[in-house]
Protein backbone atom coordinates (compact mmCIF):
# COMPACT_ATOMS: atom_id res chain seq x y z
CA UNK A 1 0.00 0.00 0.00
CA UNK A 2 1.45 3.52 -0.66
CA UNK A 3 2.61 5.49 1.93
CA UNK A 4 0.60 8.94 2.74
CA UNK A 5 3.07 11.77 3.17
CA UNK A 6 0.11 14.29 4.24
CA UNK A 7 -0.21 12.19 7.15
CA UNK A 8 0.59 13.36 10.78
CA UNK A 9 1.98 12.10 13.44
CA UNK A 10 0.24 12.12 16.31
CA UNK A 11 1.78 14.39 19.81
CA UNK A 12 0.54 15.26 22.64
CA UNK A 13 0.56 19.19 24.00
CA UNK A 14 2.43 18.40 27.54
CA UNK A 15 3.15 22.47 27.93
CA UNK A 16 1.74 25.47 26.88
CA UNK A 17 3.82 28.72 27.92
CA UNK A 18 2.91 32.17 27.09
CA UNK A 19 5.96 34.64 25.95
CA UNK A 20 4.66 37.84 25.00
CA UNK A 21 0.33 38.80 24.33
CA UNK A 22 0.57 37.46 21.03
CA UNK A 23 3.21 34.43 21.27
CA UNK A 24 3.16 31.13 23.06
CA UNK A 25 5.38 27.78 22.74
CA UNK A 26 3.55 24.31 22.68
CA UNK A 27 5.43 21.73 24.20
CA UNK A 28 4.79 18.35 22.52
CA UNK A 29 5.74 15.20 23.25
CA UNK A 30 5.69 13.33 19.72
CA UNK A 31 3.56 9.64 20.12
CA UNK A 32 6.33 8.41 17.33
CA UNK A 33 9.93 8.38 16.75
CA UNK A 34 10.76 11.62 15.39
CA UNK A 35 13.61 14.22 14.97
CA UNK A 36 14.98 17.43 13.10
CA UNK A 37 17.90 19.31 12.82
CA UNK A 38 18.22 23.33 13.97
CA UNK A 39 16.60 25.47 10.93
CA UNK A 40 14.50 22.78 9.51
CA UNK A 41 10.36 23.02 9.98
CA UNK A 42 7.39 20.85 11.17
CA UNK A 43 3.85 21.34 9.02
CA UNK A 44 1.43 21.58 12.29
CA UNK A 45 -2.13 19.96 12.22
CA UNK A 46 -4.74 21.45 14.79
CA UNK A 47 -7.34 18.64 14.09
CA UNK A 48 -10.67 20.15 12.21
CA UNK A 49 -9.44 23.86 11.23
CA UNK A 50 -5.98 23.16 9.27
CA UNK A 51 -2.31 23.13 9.64
CA UNK A 52 0.54 25.75 9.15
CA UNK A 53 4.42 25.41 9.19
CA UNK A 54 6.90 26.38 11.94
CA UNK A 55 10.45 25.87 12.79
CA UNK A 56 10.98 23.88 16.22
CA UNK A 57 12.41 26.46 18.87
CA UNK A 58 13.75 23.57 21.52
CA UNK A 59 17.36 21.40 21.15
CA UNK A 60 17.03 18.81 18.95
CA UNK A 61 19.06 17.19 21.01
CA UNK A 62 16.19 17.12 23.47
CA UNK A 63 14.70 13.46 23.17
CA UNK A 64 11.81 14.13 25.81
CA UNK A 65 9.76 16.62 23.63
CA UNK A 66 10.01 19.27 21.18
CA UNK A 67 8.90 23.21 21.50
CA UNK A 68 7.34 25.10 18.75
CA UNK A 69 6.97 28.85 19.51
CA UNK A 70 4.14 30.58 17.79
CA UNK A 71 2.86 33.96 16.74
CA UNK A 72 -0.70 34.40 16.23
CA UNK A 73 -1.71 36.11 12.76
CA UNK A 74 -4.46 33.82 11.29
CA UNK A 75 -6.51 31.02 11.23
CA UNK A 76 -4.65 27.86 12.19
CA UNK A 77 -1.81 30.02 14.97
CA UNK A 78 -4.90 31.56 16.80
CA UNK A 79 -6.23 27.97 16.77
CA UNK A 80 -2.94 27.06 18.47
CA UNK A 81 -3.18 29.50 20.87
CA UNK A 82 -6.42 28.06 22.10
CA UNK A 83 -4.16 24.03 22.98
CA UNK A 84 -4.24 22.97 26.18
CA UNK A 85 -2.38 20.59 28.55
CA UNK A 86 -3.43 16.53 27.42
CA UNK A 87 -4.49 17.92 23.90
CA UNK A 88 -3.90 15.77 20.95
CA UNK A 89 -2.30 17.48 17.47
CA UNK A 90 -0.62 16.46 14.64
CA UNK A 91 3.10 17.00 13.10
CA UNK A 92 4.58 16.04 10.13
CA UNK A 93 8.63 16.24 8.53
CA UNK A 94 11.20 17.60 9.26
CA UNK A 95 10.66 19.81 6.20
CA UNK A 96 13.63 21.82 4.56
CA UNK A 97 17.58 22.46 4.79
CA UNK A 98 18.84 23.09 8.49
CA UNK A 99 21.66 25.37 9.59
CA UNK A 100 24.91 24.06 7.95
CA UNK A 101 26.86 23.32 11.48
CA UNK A 102 29.98 22.18 9.34
CA UNK A 103 30.18 25.82 7.91
CA UNK A 104 30.68 26.91 11.15
CA UNK A 105 33.61 24.85 12.93
CA UNK A 106 36.28 26.62 13.97
CA UNK A 107 34.60 30.28 13.09
CA UNK A 108 33.24 33.09 15.24
CA UNK A 109 29.04 32.77 14.96
CA UNK A 110 26.97 35.82 15.14
CA UNK A 111 23.23 35.10 15.87
CA UNK A 112 20.46 37.98 15.54
CA UNK A 113 16.55 36.98 15.97
CA UNK A 114 13.97 39.53 16.55
CA UNK A 115 10.45 38.72 17.47
CA UNK A 116 9.33 35.45 16.69
CA UNK A 117 12.23 35.20 14.59
CA UNK A 118 13.91 33.77 17.61
CA UNK A 119 12.66 30.67 17.92
CA UNK A 120 15.04 28.40 15.39
CA UNK A 121 18.15 30.86 16.63
CA UNK A 122 16.66 28.98 20.01
CA UNK A 123 17.26 25.91 18.71
CA UNK A 124 20.15 26.49 16.60
CA UNK A 125 21.92 27.98 20.25
CA UNK A 126 21.30 25.10 21.70
CA UNK A 127 22.60 22.60 18.97
CA UNK A 128 25.79 25.04 19.27
CA UNK A 129 26.09 24.81 23.01
CA UNK A 130 25.83 20.89 22.04
CA UNK A 131 29.59 21.31 19.94
CA UNK A 132 30.54 24.45 21.71
CA UNK A 133 33.96 22.70 21.16
CA UNK A 134 33.82 23.31 17.71
CA UNK A 135 33.05 26.96 17.23
CA UNK A 136 35.43 29.75 18.20
CA UNK A 137 32.60 32.25 19.70
CA UNK A 138 28.96 33.04 19.91
CA UNK A 139 27.36 36.87 19.77
CA UNK A 140 23.78 36.23 20.47
CA UNK A 141 21.86 39.29 19.43
CA UNK A 142 17.73 39.03 20.78
CA UNK A 143 15.47 41.87 20.02
CA UNK A 144 12.19 42.69 20.16
CA UNK A 145 9.66 45.32 20.00
CA UNK A 146 9.06 46.13 23.65
CA UNK A 147 9.97 44.48 26.59
CA UNK A 148 6.88 42.87 26.93
CA UNK A 149 7.18 41.03 23.63
CA UNK A 150 10.47 39.61 24.27
CA UNK A 151 10.36 36.39 23.93
CA UNK A 152 12.00 33.28 26.24
CA UNK A 153 12.27 35.84 28.90
CA UNK A 154 12.77 33.57 31.80
CA UNK A 155 15.45 31.47 30.26
CA UNK A 156 17.21 34.87 28.55
CA UNK A 157 17.67 37.10 31.94
CA UNK A 158 17.20 34.07 34.53
CA UNK A 159 19.39 31.69 32.77
CA UNK A 160 21.60 32.90 29.77
CA UNK A 161 22.35 36.23 31.60
CA UNK A 162 23.16 34.22 34.95
CA UNK A 163 26.90 35.36 36.45
CA UNK A 164 26.58 31.40 37.04
CA UNK A 165 25.86 30.59 33.27
CA UNK A 166 27.95 33.22 31.51
CA UNK A 167 30.89 31.76 33.57
CA UNK A 168 30.63 28.54 32.60
CA UNK A 169 29.96 29.68 28.98
CA UNK A 170 33.39 31.90 28.18
CA UNK A 171 32.81 31.75 24.65
CA UNK A 172 29.42 33.20 24.74
CA UNK A 173 27.69 36.64 24.94
CA UNK A 174 24.61 38.23 24.30
CA UNK A 175 23.90 41.82 23.36
CA UNK A 176 19.60 42.91 24.25
CA UNK A 177 17.47 44.96 22.90
CA UNK A 178 14.13 46.94 22.51
CA UNK A 179 13.03 49.19 19.97
CA UNK A 180 11.41 51.22 22.51
CA UNK A 181 11.89 50.49 26.02
CA UNK A 182 9.84 50.86 29.32
CA UNK A 183 10.98 51.53 33.24
CA UNK A 184 11.90 48.03 33.89
CA UNK A 185 14.24 47.41 30.90
CA UNK A 186 17.81 47.72 31.51
CA UNK A 187 19.00 46.61 28.28
CA UNK A 188 19.88 48.83 25.03
CA UNK A 189 17.08 50.51 23.26
CA UNK A 190 16.57 50.62 19.39
CA UNK A 191 16.06 48.38 16.69
CA UNK A 192 18.56 45.54 16.28
CA UNK A 193 21.23 46.94 13.81
CA UNK A 194 22.03 49.12 16.65
CA UNK A 195 23.50 46.49 18.42
CA UNK A 196 25.79 44.98 15.81
CA UNK A 197 28.58 47.58 16.23
CA UNK A 198 31.60 47.03 17.19
CA UNK A 199 31.85 42.94 17.23
CA UNK A 200 34.54 41.50 18.93
CA UNK A 201 35.56 39.40 16.30
CA UNK A 202 36.48 39.33 12.22
CA UNK A 203 33.05 39.02 10.26
CA UNK A 204 32.67 35.07 9.51
CA UNK A 205 28.98 33.65 9.93
CA UNK A 206 26.26 35.50 10.92
CA UNK A 207 22.65 33.85 11.11
CA UNK A 208 19.57 36.22 10.87
CA UNK A 209 16.09 35.34 11.69
CA UNK A 210 13.00 38.11 12.19
CA UNK A 211 10.48 39.80 10.43
CA UNK A 212 11.46 40.59 6.36
CA UNK A 213 11.73 44.16 7.20
CA UNK A 214 14.20 43.28 10.32
CA UNK A 215 16.28 40.96 7.78
CA UNK A 216 16.59 43.15 5.49
CA UNK A 217 17.87 46.17 7.32
CA UNK A 218 20.31 43.32 9.52
CA UNK A 219 21.68 42.05 6.24
CA UNK A 220 22.20 45.71 4.74
CA UNK A 221 24.30 46.01 8.13
CA UNK A 222 26.36 42.74 8.07
CA UNK A 223 27.42 43.66 4.11
CA UNK A 224 28.48 46.69 5.74
CA UNK A 225 30.80 45.65 8.12
CA UNK A 226 32.38 43.31 6.65
CA UNK A 227 30.23 39.68 5.92
CA UNK A 228 30.43 38.37 2.64
CA UNK A 229 26.97 37.56 0.97
CA UNK A 230 27.61 33.78 1.49
CA UNK A 231 28.65 33.94 5.40
CA UNK A 232 24.73 35.51 5.78
CA UNK A 233 22.26 32.86 6.37
CA UNK A 234 18.98 33.89 6.51
CA UNK A 235 15.74 31.81 7.53
CA UNK A 236 12.85 32.86 4.38
CA UNK A 237 9.64 32.28 5.34
CA UNK A 238 6.65 32.09 2.65
CA UNK A 239 3.00 30.99 2.90
CA UNK A 240 3.06 27.06 2.27
CA UNK A 241 0.94 24.12 2.22
CA UNK A 242 2.31 21.13 1.45
CA UNK A 243 5.68 21.60 2.63
CA UNK A 244 7.30 19.27 -0.51
CA UNK A 245 7.72 20.99 -3.25
CA UNK A 246 4.07 20.64 -4.50
CA UNK A 247 2.17 23.24 -4.63
CA UNK A 248 4.54 25.96 -5.41
CA UNK A 249 3.13 28.82 -2.81
CA UNK A 250 5.99 29.24 -1.28
CA UNK A 251 8.30 30.07 -4.38
CA UNK A 252 10.89 32.67 -4.15
CA UNK A 253 11.61 33.81 -7.85
CA UNK A 254 12.68 29.83 -9.28
CA UNK A 255 13.63 28.85 -5.34
CA UNK A 256 11.40 26.73 -3.39
CA UNK A 257 11.46 27.49 0.27
CA UNK A 258 10.35 24.47 1.68
CA UNK A 259 12.94 22.13 -0.22
CA UNK A 260 15.74 24.43 -1.33
CA UNK A 261 15.58 26.59 2.15
CA UNK A 262 14.31 27.90 4.49
CA UNK A 263 18.21 28.58 5.45
CA UNK A 264 19.66 30.30 2.91
CA UNK A 265 22.46 32.18 2.23
CA UNK A 266 22.28 35.79 0.96
CA UNK A 267 24.39 35.38 -2.06
CA UNK A 268 21.72 32.26 -3.19
CA UNK A 269 18.91 34.70 -3.15
CA UNK A 270 20.12 38.13 -3.15
CA UNK A 271 19.19 38.17 -6.91
CA UNK A 272 15.24 36.39 -7.01
CA UNK A 273 12.28 39.31 -6.68
CA UNK A 274 11.03 40.37 -3.93
CA UNK A 275 12.79 39.20 -1.14
CA UNK A 276 11.67 40.90 2.24
CA UNK A 277 7.97 41.00 0.89
C1 LIG B 1 9.51 27.54 7.11
C2 LIG B 1 8.61 28.38 7.99
C3 LIG B 1 8.83 28.43 9.35
C4 LIG B 1 8.02 29.21 10.17
N1 LIG B 1 8.26 29.23 11.52
C5 LIG B 1 7.46 29.94 12.32
C6 LIG B 1 7.67 29.94 13.73
O1 LIG B 1 8.58 29.27 14.27
N2 LIG B 1 6.82 30.67 14.50
C7 LIG B 1 5.80 31.40 13.95
O2 LIG B 1 5.05 32.05 14.70
N3 LIG B 1 5.58 31.43 12.62
C8 LIG B 1 6.37 30.72 11.79
N4 LIG B 1 6.13 30.71 10.45
C9 LIG B 1 4.99 31.49 9.92
C10 LIG B 1 3.69 30.69 10.11
O3 LIG B 1 3.75 29.53 9.32
C11 LIG B 1 2.48 31.54 9.72
O4 LIG B 1 2.33 32.59 10.64
C12 LIG B 1 1.22 30.67 9.72
O5 LIG B 1 1.26 29.79 8.61
C13 LIG B 1 0.00 31.55 9.62
O6 LIG B 1 -1.12 30.68 9.57
P1 LIG B 1 -2.57 31.19 9.96
O7 LIG B 1 -3.58 30.20 9.43
O8 LIG B 1 -2.65 31.50 11.41
O9 LIG B 1 -2.66 32.56 9.19
P2 LIG B 1 -3.45 32.87 7.84
O10 LIG B 1 -4.89 33.01 8.22
O11 LIG B 1 -3.07 31.90 6.77
O12 LIG B 1 -2.79 34.27 7.49
C14 LIG B 1 -2.75 35.37 8.37
C15 LIG B 1 -1.81 36.42 7.78
O13 LIG B 1 -0.45 35.95 7.84
C16 LIG B 1 0.11 35.87 6.52
N5 LIG B 1 0.90 34.65 6.46
C17 LIG B 1 0.46 33.37 6.54
N6 LIG B 1 1.47 32.51 6.46
C18 LIG B 1 2.59 33.24 6.34
C19 LIG B 1 3.96 32.93 6.20
N7 LIG B 1 4.40 31.68 6.16
N8 LIG B 1 4.83 33.95 6.12
C20 LIG B 1 4.42 35.21 6.13
N9 LIG B 1 3.14 35.58 6.25
C21 LIG B 1 2.24 34.61 6.35
C22 LIG B 1 -1.08 35.82 5.60
O14 LIG B 1 -0.73 36.32 4.31
C23 LIG B 1 -2.07 36.72 6.32
O15 LIG B 1 -1.78 38.08 6.10
C24 LIG B 1 6.94 29.96 9.60
C25 LIG B 1 6.73 29.90 8.23
C26 LIG B 1 7.54 29.13 7.43
C27 LIG B 1 7.28 29.08 5.95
Amino acid sequence: MEQNIYKPIQCEVIDVFEESPTIKTIRLKPLEPFSFLAGQFISFTVPGIGEAPFTPSSSPFEKNYMEVTVMKTGKVTAAIHQIKKADIVGIRGPYGKPYPMEKFADKNILLVGGGVGLAPLRALFYALIETLDNYKSIVFCLGARSPVDFIFKKEVFETWLSESWLSSYKKISFRITADKKDETWKYNEGVVTKILDNLPFVPENAVVCGPPVMMKFTTLKLLDVGYKPEEIYLSMERKMYCAIGQCRHCLLGDKFVCKDGPVFTYEEIKNQPKIWA
